[in-house]
């Protein structure tokens, strides 16, 4: 049968509880009915009632089949649809329908089964508005009154069970009245009762999720102020760290460049790597800055036609001091005629330069770096191809997270953040980026890889 649930609140499960105890109530009626025909030998025609039986199996398969195809609805407050009240509605009245149906071919209200009526008034007044709740207890006093008093008026003949009841019991006026009275107070006494707990219950479960959604709000502000401390904080790193090293670094380079005399050879060697040191902790500096800028409209918004070469050449430029002072030779290879790209040309030099730098950072004295671009049908793709150790495969998968770093014997600065800048500007510009690592057979060196898409202008331009 169709009955896989349907995702919804606790009225939903409630409801294919409902079906479910359906069946069951069918299966201990027929088996009520034989006993009580066949074991019992109560003088019971057992036609009529199976028809009855039959016309229950029957709405109950339709209700599962409708239950199984419904989709999940908007819940109301406390989880519930209203389309899930009106089908559980439509289910509890079938429900009176049938056993009033029922209890006049089994004796009419001389028997007990007519307290069966509880069980659904019951179920009723948990799944049902209150106000259905209470319509529900009233019909259910109607039907009541509809089937006694069509009896005692003779306009349907009564079902007599010789065994159960005395001859004429359900033409006895004051049976009949005390009998209706106390039983419509029983069913009004428990909607009541139902209803009220279920409203508390309601209640609760409003004021716990009032509760969690103020939780939620106060993480949410305590999260944007973290947030604008971070950004107060970053913009403090800037003004005070970067700013007096951007001047360190012009006035090496002004020494360097014989600006205020002669250096010598060993005083050259030195001040390059204090300058190549300081150019280190600028850019370090610059990808903690960075990282609140890299929100792809933001780099949609740089976005113009540039020559790929000429942003390679400026990275590798920029790289040139720090290679020359590791002996690393640096290894440009770009094939001639490659179409302009549309991109945000400062974003991706420091892409090329990030990747180049690890490149560099990673190799051993005297070692090669080789950055390789090439260009196929719908993409342009860089490779930047190192002699350092490799990456192990534990930590491929990280590798472009967010302050991941590779845990090494020997201590290597970096802040995390060059490959997932990478990766944020290359998916920005709708390119992919990717290493594979170890890439020679030796288990050494790595392949980072990125990819920008050419539009269909710039793949033309090619042709
Ligand atoms: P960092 O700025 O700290 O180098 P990255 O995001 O650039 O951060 O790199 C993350 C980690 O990936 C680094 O800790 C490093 O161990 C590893 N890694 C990156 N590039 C290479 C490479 N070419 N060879 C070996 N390991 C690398």
């Amino acid at each position: 049968m169709a009955s896989e649930p349907v995702e919804g609140g606790w009225l939903s499960r409630w409801l294919r509880q409902y079906i479910r105890l359906r069946w069951m109530a069918v299966a201990a009626v027929v088996a009520g009915l034989l006993v009580a025909r066949y074991v019992l030998n109560l003088d019971l025609s057992l036609f009529p009632s199976l028809v009855i039986v039959a016309v229950i199996v029957l709405y109950n398969t339709i209700f599962a089949l409708w239950q199984g195809r419904r989709p999940a609805e908007k819940r109301e407050a406390f989880g519930a649809a209203r389309s899930d009240r009106r089908f559980a509605l439509v289910q509890v009245i079938s429900d009176l329908l049938a056993l009033t149906a029922l209890l006049h071919f089994v004796g009419g209200i001389e028997t007990p089964f007519f307290l069966f009526y509880l069980f659904h008034v019951g179920f009723g007044s948990i799944m049902l508005s209150r106000r259905d709740a209470y319509m529900v207890a009233g019909l259910t006093v109607g039907l009541f009154l509809l089937l006694a008093g069509a009896e005692y008026a003779g306009w349907i003949s009564h079902v007599h069970l010789e065994e159960l009841a005395p001859v004429g019991l359900y033409r006895n006026a004051m049976y009949l009245v005390v009998l209706t009275v106390g039983f419509a107070a029983a069913l009004f006494g428990l909607t009541a009762g139902a209803t009220i707990i279920v409203e508390q219950l309601r209640r609760q479960y409003e004021r716990e999720a009032q509760a969690r959604e103020r939780e939620l709000v106060e993480a949410g502000q305590r999260l944007e102020e973290l947030d604008r401390m971070r950004a107060f904080f970053l913009a403090l790193a800037s003004h005070d760290l970067k700013t007096p090293l951007a001047v360190v670094a012009n006035y090496l380079q002004a020494i360097l460049d014989g600006f205020v005399g002669e250096v010598n050879e060993k005083q050259r060697v030195w001040m390059e790597r204090a300058n190549v040191r300081v150019l280190e902790l600028i850019r370090l500096i610059n990808d903690f800055l960075d990282v609140s800028q890299l929100a792809p409209e933001r780099i949609a918004e740089e976005m113009e036609f540039v020559l790929l070469e000429d942003v390679v050449r400026r990275s590798s430029e920029e790289m040139r001091p720090k290679a020359e002072e590791k002996e690393v030779t640096l290894e440009i290879r770009i094939p001639e005629g490659l179409p302009s790209v549309y991109v945000a040309p400062r974003r991706l030099q420091q892409v090329v330069t990030n990747l180049l730098d690890n490149g560099v950072k990673f190799s051993p004295r005297g070692g090669l770096v080789v950055l390789e671009v090439h260009q196929y049908e719908n993409v342009v793709q860089v490779d930047v191809v190192d002699q350092g150790p490799g990456i192990s495969a534990l930590y491929l998968s990280h590798i472009f997270e967010d302050y991941f770093r590779v845990q090494r014997k020997e201590f290597i600065p970096g802040a995390g953040l060059g490959l997932s800048t990478a990766r944020k500007i290359v998916e920005a510009h709708g390119g992919e980026i990717w290493v594979t690592s170890p890439c020679f057979g030796d288990g050494k060196g790595s392949r980072f890889s990125f990819s920008l898409p050419l539009s269909p202008q710039e793949r033309s331009d090619k042709e």
